[in-house]
Formats: structure tokens, C-alpha cells, sequence
């Protein structure tokens, strides 16, 4: 955006547009990675499924109880996609932010392959966080009382630097959160050198585990997806076998609540997992798990759907950086993620302003994620990230939002500290 006006003149003008914002009495939310309503249709499908169907390709009656492991045909489909030998791959139940839960208290009260006791029994439990993050990710570790040490993201994922040097010297870091693909909120997805070296890298504690949230494992959004190298061959190959638990769900591929969560390990992590989860349950929704099978079919088949789910998000997307660019471009008060998949576009405001951004935002009916969601304990120290989610709310009501916070961060930013000692952060 260009303007001839004065400094003061922007802040004036951007003072009348927020007035005649509020005065629109908007109702609109940007906080939750949410499928729309038309994302959601496309797999209407499992409605009618399985039909008249009662058994698995291997007989197995689905609505018995039983086979913890989840059907095989299913595994079978996203083996591939999540890159995990069928026989080390789970479907479970329909959250993966569960099954990483449960992770983490097996962990704490059971002895982990290649730990000497429980976490519980061993004092400080710590987490490396890459930030931006994912918040539930720190919900989790805050649930539990494990120390979160963050760690900046760059272009590549984490800095592998800071990684490898927390890792090598302090015992109590126990894991890495990790989503590498179209990482949540940046859209980072994880270079393959930084995947060797987190395979590689020493670690001072020998039950270290990578969580590895392959959330967006196929939700590109561009022809030409980033190459993601195979963590847990590489975590093998480098003499690391247990290293990698790699998650993944089809909660934004299917059915947000009713999808199908999938865990992948080393075999001694797996029959780990399978252990503990015999005691909280005598099997899986496997009715579910066939009636996704039979919607998706294949590897292909989920590409294909993908697809379909792509038509639906890239022009949302498109809307997100139309109107930034048209409401801060050229203003030096934002910089913001164009990424190539994934669920979010990650906004930075100057130093300061991301919290009352976001206030002012609410004021005017627009909802967006806390400021600092992004960050362990809430905090970031430079309070600067926004996280957007464009998913859920219909096109027209995604560009009101966004003009709407545009205002908002014209309002704050030229208000906030005098024009010309201001950067592009
Ligand atoms: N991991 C990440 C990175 C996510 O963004 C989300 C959903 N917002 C989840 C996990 C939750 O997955 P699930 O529905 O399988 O529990």
C-alpha cells in the first residue's frame, strides 16, 4: 500500500477506517486450523460406508473387538504417505494429538526402549520447542510439567545449531516437537539436511525421542511439493533406531472429529506403544478404519482427494497474501509466510504490537489466536507472531476478516512508535 499522507496522516486515516470497522459489528473467527463445511462434504462419502460390509480384507468383523493395531488395509494406504514400513505403522483412534498424549504419559510411567528408568523417576523433564509452534504441542508439556526450551525456526526448520548443542549436553532433554511438513503455524517444511542431523546428533539422554507431527504430510498447496527425507530410515541408518515416533491423522484429509490417527515407530518402540494401549483398550474403531479404506482406496486415492481439498483452500490462501499485500504492502509494518501448504500463514507485526493487534481485532469482531499462542508458556518475548488460520470461514467473510486486521495492524503499528525508527521485522 502507497500513500502520500504523513505519518501522523496514516495514523489519523487508519483511526477513521477501525472506527468504521467496528461499526460494521463483525462476527468472524481466524483462530482454529478448522476444515470448512465444503472440505468437510467431500468426504460425505463415509456417511454410507461400509455399507453392507462387515469385514476387513483379512476377515476380521470389524465391529468385534480386537486388533489393536489398527486394520491392515488402512495401514497399508498411508504407509507410504507418512513414510513407515506397514508393520511398524498403528491406526488408532481418531485424534494423533492423543496419541502423542499418551506418548508422553507412557514415557513418564513406563520405561521408554532404551531407558534405564521412567521419565517421572528421573527429575526435570525437557522439551526442545521449535517457534513458532504449534500450542497444543506446549499444552501438552505444560499438562505434565516438562520444562519447554525453544529453539528458532529458519527457513529449513529448527536451528540445528541450537538443537544438537541442548541435545549433546543436558540429559533431561528428553524430545523435539516437530512438525515437519507445512509446519504449524510457519509452513516450514523440514530440509533434508536437518532431518539427517536430527537423526545423527548425539544425544545426552539415550531415551531422546523426535516427535514427529507429520500433520500435513499431504496437504500441499502447489504442484511441487518440498521433498521430506525419511526420518525414521535416517534415525536407523545413523544407529538411532528408536529415535523417531512419527504421528499423522486424517483429521484434515476426512473427517476433522471422525478420522483415523496413525502412529509409526521402530518395532521395540511400537510393541512399546501396543503394550501400554492393551491396558487402556480392547481395540480401535475398525468400522471407521474400513469405511476409510473404502472411501480412499489407495496412496493415490488420498493424493487425489487432496486434490479436491486443494481446489477448496488455495483460493483462501490466495485471498490471505491479495489482501496483506493490499493492506500492509508497502506500510513496513508486516511480513508474512506465503507458504506451500499446510493449514496456516504466520504474521509478524512489529516488536510490541501483536498482542494488542489481536485485542483490537477482537473489539472489532474478529477473532484470532491469542498473540503468544505460538510460543511456549504463551510467551513471545518479542510479541510479533500472529497465527492466521484462512480454512474455515467462507471466502467474503475471509476478506472482511483480513482487510479488518489490516486496519488493525495499520492502527497499532503507526501508533505505536514514531514513523521513521520503523523497520520491517
Ligand atoms: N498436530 C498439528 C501440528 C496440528 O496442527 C493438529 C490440528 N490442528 C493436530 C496435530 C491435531 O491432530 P488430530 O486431529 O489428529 O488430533
Amino acid at each position: 500500500m502507497t500513500s502520500t499522507l504523513t505519518p501522523a496522516g496514516e495514523f489519523e486515516r487508519a483511526r477513521e477506517e477501525y472506527a468504521a470497522l467496528k461499526a460494521l459489528r463483525l462476527r468472524l473467527d481466524l483462530t482454529r486450523g478448522k476444515p470448512s463445511p465444503e472440505q468437510l462434504d467431500l468426504s460425505d462419502g463415509l456417511l454410507a460406508l461400509p455399507g453392507k460390509r462387515r469385514h476387513a480384507a483379512d476377515g476380521t468383523d470389524v465391529r468385534n473387538y480386537g486388533g489393536l493395531a489398527g486394520l491392515t488395509e488402512l495401514r497399508e494406504i498411508f504407509a507410504e504417505l507418512l513414510q513407515v514400513p506397514v508393520p511398524q505403522l498403528i491406526a488408532a483412534g481418531n485424534s494423533s494429538l492423543e496419541l502423542m498424549h499418551d506418548c508422553l504419559v507412557h514415557a513418564l510411567l513406563g520405561v521408554l526402549p532404551g531407558a534405564s528408568s521412567r521419565w517421572v523417576d528421573q527429575g526435570t523433564v525437557k522439551f526442545l520447542c521449535p517457534v513458532p509452534g504449534y500450542d497444543r504441542h506446549f499444552a501438552l508439556c505444560e499438562r505434565f510439567g516438562i520444562e519447554m526450551l525453544p529453539v528458532p525456526m529458519d527457513a529449513g526448520g529448527p536451528d540445528m545449531d541450537a538443537v544438537e548443542r541442548l541435545a549433546a549436553t543436558d540429559p533431561a532433554v528428553k524430545g523435539i516437537w516437530c512438525v515437519p511438513r507445512y509446519s504449524n503455524p510457519s509452513g516450514v517444511t523440514y530440509a533434508p539436511p536437518t532431518v539427517a542431523r536430527l537423526a545423527a546428533m548425539p544425544t545426552a539422554a539415550p531415551d531422546f525421542r523426535i516427535f514427529w507431527d507429520n500433520a500435513y504430510a499431504v496437504h500441499h498447496l502447489t504442484d511441487r511439493p518440498a521433498e521430506l527425507a525419511d526420518l525414521l530410515a535416517a534415525c536407523a541408518a545413523s544407529g538411532h533406531p528408536d529415535r523417531a515416533l512419527v504421528f499423522g491423522s486424517t483429521s484434515k484429509i476426512t473427517a476433522a472429529g471422525s478420522g483415523v490417527a496413525f502412529f509409526g515407530a521402530s518395532p521395540a518402540n511400537v510393541a512399546w506403544l501396543l503394550g501400554h494401549s492393551a491396558k487402556r483398550s480392547i481395540g480401535p474403531d475398525k468400522v471407521n478404519q474400513l469405511r476409510h479404506a473404502l472411501l480412499l482406496r489407495d496412496a493415490e486415492g488420498v493424493r487425489a482427494h487432496m486434490e479436491r481439498q486443494r481446489a477448496l483452500l488455495r483460493p483462501k490462501f490466495d485471498a490471505v497474501q491479495r489482501c496483506l499485500r493490499d493492506g500492509l504492502g508497502g506500510t513496513g509494518l508486516a511480513t508474512w509466510s506465503d507458504p506451500d501448504g499446510g493449514y496456516f500463514v504466520t504474521l509478524e507485526v512489529p516488536d510490541g504490537c501483536a498482542k494488542e493487534v489481536v485485542r483490537r481485532a477482537a473489539d472489532a469482531g474478529i477473532a484470532l489466536t491469542p498473540a503468544g499462542a505460538t510460543h511456549p508458556y504463551g510467551d513471545d518475548p518479542r510479541d510479533a507472531v500472529i497465527r492466521i488460520a484462512p480454512s474455515y470461514p467462507s471466502l467474503p467473510e475471509l476478506e472482511q476478516a483480513l482487510r479488518g486486521l489490516a486496519v488493525c495492524v495499520r492502527l497499532v503499528g503507526y501508533g505505536h512508535r514514531p514513523p521513521h525508527t520503523r523497520e520491517r521485522t
